[in-house]
């Protein structure tokens, strides 16, 4: 079983090199973001909390941010593995992470980080921003907030996969194609 952390500050990158995973590896994609947005759009009560915090670029407290990803790996039992895009962001949830695996016979493959330089980011977030509709894609000051709290609160989350060895980086500026090839070659090698 394949699970692989695919990790990086905003604008990296990952919901696209995601995409292109899970068709190739057949992979469940657990993106963390994405499921605050669908709760968002549907108004459920755990939407309406976490838009407190997305809004304003900040992130939402770890508890809710576990239930949600724990209910997601027990209603997916069939899966092949997880592509786990924008979680951790803590060190606090990948601890939880490797517990509620641990408790499944499951465990993290590796973890991929990717690279790109906070200029470049500020570019990608804002082009997004154009036809992603997120508030907090359109604003300098909510991309600086979370650029801050990546580098503060979500940088520690490489270390803690490093401890373990499961750590590789891999520079995220380029061809698409030819950043998944590099990607590829690592899962490969997992
Ligand atoms: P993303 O789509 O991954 O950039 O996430 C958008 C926003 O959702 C973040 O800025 C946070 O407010 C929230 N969020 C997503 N994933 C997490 C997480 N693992 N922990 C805390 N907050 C999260």
């Amino acid at each position: 079983m394949l699970n692989i952390v695919l990790f990086g500050p905003p604008g990296a990158g990952k919901g696209t090199q995601s995409e292109k995973l899970i068709e190739k590896y057949k992979l469940t994609h657990l993106s963390t973001g994405d499921l605050f947005r669908k709760h968002l759009g549907e108004g459920t009560e755990l939407g309406i909390l976490a838009k407190k915090y997305m809004d304003q670029g900040h992130l939402v407290p770890d508890e809710v941010v576990i239930q949600m990803v724990e209910d997601k790996i027990s209603s997916t039992p069939d899966s092949k593995g997880f592509i786990f895009d924008g979680f951790p962001r803590t060190t606090a949830q990948a601890e939880a992470l490797d517990t509620m695996l641990q408790k499944n016979e499951m465990s993290i493959s590796g973890m991929i980080a990717l690279d790109v330089p906070e200029d470049i980011l500020r570019e990608r977030i804002k082009e997004r921003g154009k036809t992603s509709g997120r508030a907090d894609d359109q604003d300098d000051e909510k991309i600086t907030t979370r650029i801050k709290v990546y580098l503060s609160e979500t940088l520690p989350v490489a270390k803690y996969y490093e401890n373990q060895g499961k750590f590789t980086k891999i520079h995220g500026v380029g061809q698409i194609e030819e950043i998944f090839q590099n990607i590829s070659e690592v899962i490969d090698a997992y």
